[in-house]
């Protein structure tokens, strides 16, 4: 099972794709979690992707297409993975189709998780006091809400017409999200 969870940030990609993996038995990949892991350790990856992110701009496509290529090809994504926060760009998504075509896989379902913005506004700076995390500050939240619109939204429309997008409310509770992915995907 390959599913794409897509959303803006804060919409609850990362929560949802969590409860969701130990439901189904499958890996999340989120090129997020990976580059900040990389930036922690100071490595050539992480110094190459820390200025975007603390800027919230989105770190170039052929580093995090680079990433997803030699991801998916570990053994544990055999059974299925989730990708969280990949694709965010059109040229990801055409990258994203040649790799998986290569290896024979096919998506099932992307799922696209919607929320007001002032809701998402709330939640980040409610994620930065909880989490630290350096790139919820007011002004990278705002520019990272505007990449979303101007990048990532033409992505809605992408998997639209491939016809495997599906559309949930992203706002209520933890639970009642994870119900909705549910009914949407059967597992
Ligand atoms: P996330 O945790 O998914 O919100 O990602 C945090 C930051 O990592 C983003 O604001 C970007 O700077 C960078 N990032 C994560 N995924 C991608 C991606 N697919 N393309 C470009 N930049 C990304």
């Amino acid at each position: 099972m390959q599913l794409i969870f897509l959303g803006p940030p804060g919409a609850g990609k990362g929560t949802q794709a969590k409860i969701f993996l130990e439901r189904a038995g499958i890996v999340q990949i989120s090129t997020g979690d990976i580059l900040r892991a990389a930036v922690a350790k100071g490595t050539e990856l992480g110094l190459q992707a820390k200025g975007f992110m603390d800027k919230g701009e989105l770190v170039p496509d052929s580093i995090v297409i680079g990433i997803i290529e030699q991801r998916i090809q570990e053994d544990d994504c055999k059974k299925g993975f989730i990708l969280d926060g990949f694709p965010r760009t059109i040229e990801q998504a055409k990258a994203l189709d040649e790799i998986l075509t290569k290896q024979s896989i096919q998506l099932e379902h992307v799922i696209n998780f919607n929320v007001p913005d002032e809701e998402l506004v709330k939640r980040l700076l409610g994620r930065a006091t909880a989490e630290g995390r350096s790139d919820d500050n007011p002004e990278s939240i705002k520019n990272r809400l505007q990449v979303f619109k101007d990048k990532t939204q033409p992505l809605i429309r992408y998997y639209e017409e491939k016809k495997i997008l599906r559309h949930i409310d992203g706002v209520g509770s933890t639970t009642e999200i994870a119900d909705r992915v549910k009914i949407v995907v059967g597992v």
